[in-house]
């Protein structure tokens, strides 16, 4: 970082040459109320377009990007290192979000008559949901489009303005994102960007003008921003981190199973919040398991098949987490040698013991711990001992058997037969539990998760004898309330 006479700036670097991409300004608290405070007049205007002149504009946002895929992937490629093709898949997915949250935001939250029941019979009753104003959003650099693009988009087609501060490793990307919401709508600055480090993000969520924060990060993260947030009683969706498993049961396509577990350990080089971190197998498969998993496995190659590490200081975790399970546990391929700054190779422990960090704790690298179990039950059992609760994988030959340990999986979302699939269905609500977060993005979910419902009831007769919210009211009129009530409330089923 350095300090120019004026303005601070901040330099983003490609993790894997370390080479300068860009340089920012470190936007401070004044910078930030600047940008909520025109963010405000924007919101009124773009809440006044009304649903259809949005979804054009969102629309037109969204043709853009497209228009822009190789420009903003290569942007994602050289500030967190993923492969091109990694990073042109992530801008892939939020585009189909964007294109979602522009389509079903009337249906999802505009006005709708509401059945005002018998009591209310003379009642009209209607819902709507409103936008809240401002959004801060504040994003991580593992999916620097995909991710905020959950609530960047769906909070836009609520009839909110965005604030958006991406994390300081990859700024080079949210700032591309902003310029090219101003090409498809350049009226007003609906959309911007604050660049800066952690205390930029922590001015916007202690900002009063900003009526919501959708925060996407580490756990620890989010209680500092829920302690900024509570300051206004500013409402905070959360999307954390988690330690997701995977179930392989004893009649689970082994082969698949095994295919999907490494994609989702060690894609992106393992820096997914819904990656696969932990792996239990029923016995009966669990040496077939292995073998196709560690054959797939050698194949890998770091700096090709994935990228590095992104944030230097996340190499210090993998690397303890890797000795602590290697400790424990049976290196099956790779160990502490595998990590080779800034790149870290496969590297796959079993037997490590349940109550071991590498266990329990996010690890954030290619790595991978795998046990064996003697049914899915235990693998369950085991699955969900943990504060995280983001994520998870079913591997099941048996439809019904594999729903209900889905259902019962303590997970936000779960895959079968795939991984990390829900993530691609815009529909779906995306979001965890406990040391995971709490709140939705992506689907109707993540849409209302933006604006407030409104409720209003009409009185269109008065019901003669009925007049209950009055003083002048009698007790004849109380009587045929009981009576009514008891009509149609005071049987029992059994
Ligand atoms: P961090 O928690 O370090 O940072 C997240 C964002 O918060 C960054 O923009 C960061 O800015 C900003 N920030 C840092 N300090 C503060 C503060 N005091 N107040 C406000 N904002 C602040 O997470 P990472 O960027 O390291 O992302 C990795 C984590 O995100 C992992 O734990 C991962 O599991 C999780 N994640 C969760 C997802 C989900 O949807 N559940 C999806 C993707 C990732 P700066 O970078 O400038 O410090």
């Amino acid at each position: 970082m350095s300090t120019a006479t004026e303005q601070r700036t901040f330099d983003s670097l490609n993790p894997a040459t370390g080479a300068v991409v860009g340089t920012h300004p470190v936007q401070d608290a004044g910078a930030v109320r600047a940008a909520v405070a025109e963010a405000g007049s924007a919101a009124e205007w773009w809440a006044g377009l009304g649903w259809s002149e949005r979804r054009r504009r969102l629309l037109d946002y969204k043709a853009v990007i497209t228009q822009n895929i190789a420009r903003v992937a290569g942007v994602v490629h050289e500030e967190t290192g993923k492969p091109k093709a990694d990073a042109t898949l992530e801008v892939i997915l939020a585009i189909t979000h964007i294109d979602w949250a522009a389509r079903n935001a009337r249906r999802v939250l505009g006005p709708r008559r509401i059945s005002p029941g018998m009591v209310g019979a003379n009642l009209a009753a209607t819902l709507e949901y409103l936008p809240l104003g401002v959004v801060g959003v504040i994003g991580p650099w593992n999916y620097p489009v995909f991710t905020p693009m959950g609530s960047i988009a769906y909070a836009l087609a609520a009839g909110n303005a965005v604030v958006f501060k991406p994390s300081e490793l990859t700024p080079g990307v949210g700032v591309l994102l902003a310029e090219l919401f101003a090409e498809a709508v350049p009226e007003r600055p609906v959309f911007r960007t604050v660049t800066g480090l952690g205390e930029t993000g922590a001015a916007l969520a202690g900002d009063p003008g900003v009526k919501k924060i959708a925060f996407t990060g580490s756990t620890a993260t989010a209680k500092r921003v829920m302690a900024a947030c509570a300051e206004n009683l500013t409402p905070l969706v959360a999307e954390c981190g988690g330690k997701d498993a995977l179930i392989v049961d004893a009649d689970a396509d082994v082969a698949a199973a095994a295919d999907a577990a490494l994609w989702g350990a060690m894609s992106n080089a393992g820096q997914t919040c819904v990656g696969v971190e932990r792996v239990y197998v029923v016995d009966a498969v669990y040496d077939a398991f292995m073998r196709e998993l560690t054959e797939r496995a050698r194949t890998l190659r770091a700096g090709e098949d994935y990228g590095p590490i992104t944030m230097p200081a996340q190499i210090d975790v993998i690397r303890r987490h890797i000795g602590e399970a290697v400790a424990g546990g049976k290196a099956v391929l790779g160990g502490p040698e595998s990590v080779r700054e800034p790149y870290v190779d496969p590297v796959i422990v079993e037997d490590v013991p349940e109550d071991s960090p590498a266990v329990r704790e996010e690890t954030f690298g290619p790595t991978v711990t795998v046990r064996r179990v003697a049914d899915a039950e235990e693998a369950l059992e085991k699955a969900n001992a943990t504060a995280y609760g983001l994520a998870g994988t079913i591997f099941s030959g048996n439809r019904r058997r594999a729903v209900e340990l889905a259902r019962r999986m303590r997970s936000g979302m779960t895959a079968i037969n795939s991984v990390i699939s829900f993530a691609s269905v815009p529909a779906l609500p995306f979001g965890g539990l406990g040391d995971s977060g709490f709140g939705r993005i992506h689907g109707a979910d993540g849409l209302r998760e933006f604006a407030r419902p409104k409720a209003v009831s009409r009185q269109r007769f008065a019901l003669p004898g009925m007049n209950l919210t009055s003083f002048a009211r009698g007790q004849a009129e109380l009587d045929r309330v009981v009576k009514l009530v008891t009509f149609l409330h005071g049987r029992r089923k059994r």
